[in-house]
């Protein structure tokens, strides 16, 4: 374990029964129909891996970059990086590795419904309800957790962690 880590919430191999979980009800639930698997950069990279070898659908692959800011009366979201394609009529599926307050996620769903696609889901792998304070819930989550700072398979704190193969809570220490 690393040495920053206070405790290891979900092992590789857990997050790897549950995504073979996640992507049996994806692959049930999408029958005939074509997915576009949208990871949100950078810290979606890890789960959206794992996950999608367990959903037996031709999806694809697309990534957009976003950073939030809540101004005075209204939320805008600054788009670093959009997706590659036209996702009118399209089937989507957002993927996170945590939501939290829900503020990105809101604001990119509006967005892509805006654009015309046919369904706008959320998949995420880990769900701190307790920090939420937008109307948001995503279709599919992997676990839910208190409110800890939690770091790993793609999460991470100033940029380190994300490659750790499992989901830990950060040791206060770190970033008192
Ligand atoms: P939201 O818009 O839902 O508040 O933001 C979700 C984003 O906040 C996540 O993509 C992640 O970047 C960050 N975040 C929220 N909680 C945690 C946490 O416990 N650990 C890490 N590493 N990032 C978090």
């Amino acid at each position: 374990m690393h040495k920053d880590v206070k405790e290891i919430l979900y092992t590789q191999e857990e997050i790897t029964q549950k995504c073979k979980e996640l992507g049996k009800q994806i692959t049930h639930d999408y029958q005939g129909k074509d997915v576009i698997l949208i990871g949100l950069l950078k810290g979606s990279v890890p789960f959206l891996a794992e996950l999608s070898k367990y959903i037996e659908l031709d999806v694809t692959f697309d990534y957009m970059d976003v950073s939030s800011y809540e101004g005075v009366e209204s939320r805008t979201i600054t788009i670093k990086k959009d997706i590659d394609q036209d996702v009118s009529g399209k089937e989507l599926l957002l993927v996170e590795d945590i939501l939290d307050t829900g503020k990105t996620l809101s604001t990119v769903k509006a967005m892509f419904e805006e654009r015309g696609a046919a369904s706008v889901e959320i998949v995420t792998m880990l769900d701190k309800k307790e920090g939420r304070t937008y109307p948001i819930e995503a279709k599919y989550v992997g676990y839910e957790i208190p409110n800890a700072f939690v770091i790993g398979f793609g999460l991470d704190f100033n940029e380190k962690y994300r490659n750790l193969p499992y989901v830990g809570i950060l040791k206060e220490e770190c970033y008192q």
